[in-house]
């Protein structure tokens, strides 16, 4: 089964994707965290794209599709792909479909969390004591929800004429996300 999670940054992508990774034996795919491995190692995608990360701002297209095909054409990984933070853009929902198609697959669901904006600053500022992330504070999450609103409608838009695009109420807690997206995938 193949699955993305789409929502704005703290709406629960990453909790929900790694229940699901355990829960279908699948592989996780966060271009955020392919991106802040990228920074770590220091590597010339690392420098190129650190100050876009830190500024709240997407990454460029091509640098993301290109870190996601390897994922999409791995054998083992066919039909157990759980996408978390991609595609974040019309450019690459269409660049997914082609890769998918080409790969003999098909996405089984496409899940939003919808999360109101007080609710993902609580959430990103407890995050930020848990984990440090660098782009975690305030003004930074601030950026990085209106780049949302403003890029991923569209995205949205594309989704929601697909049967199996399912939206979430995302304020409510893990447990009771979890247990919506298990009536779903459980038919
Ligand atoms: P995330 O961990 O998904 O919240 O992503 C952290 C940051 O990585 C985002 O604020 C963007 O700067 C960058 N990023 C992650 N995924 C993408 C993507 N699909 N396209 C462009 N930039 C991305």
């Amino acid at each position: 089964m193949n699955i993305i999670l789409f929502g704005p940054p703290g709406a629960g992508k990453g909790t929900q994707s790694k229940y699901l990774v355990k829960k279908l034996n699948s592989f996780q795919i966060s271009t955020g965290e392919l991106l802040r491995n990228e920074i770590k190692n220091n590597t010339d995608i690392g420098k190129k794209i650190i100050n876009d990360i830190n500024d709240g701002k997407f990454v460029s297209d091509e640098i993301v599709n290109d870190l996601i095909q390897e994922y999409i054409f791995d054998p083992i990984k066919k039909n157990r792909l759980i996408f978390d933070g991609y595609p974040r853009s019309v450019s690459q929902a269409k660049n997914l479909n082609k890769l998918i198609e080409r790969s003999n697959q098909k996405i089984d669901f496409i899940f939003f969390l919808n999360v109101k904006k007080d609710v993902i600053i609580k959430r990103i500022e407890n995050r930020k004591v848990l984990e440090n992330r660098s782009d975690d504070n305030l003004n930074t999450i601030l950026k990085r929800y209106d780049k949302y609103m403003e890029t991923t409608k569209p995205v949205l838009e594309f989704y929601s004429k697909n049967p199996n695009f399912k939206e979430i109420d995302g304020n409510q807690e893990i447990d009771e996300i979890t247990r919506k997206i298990d009536a779903f995938i459980n038919v």
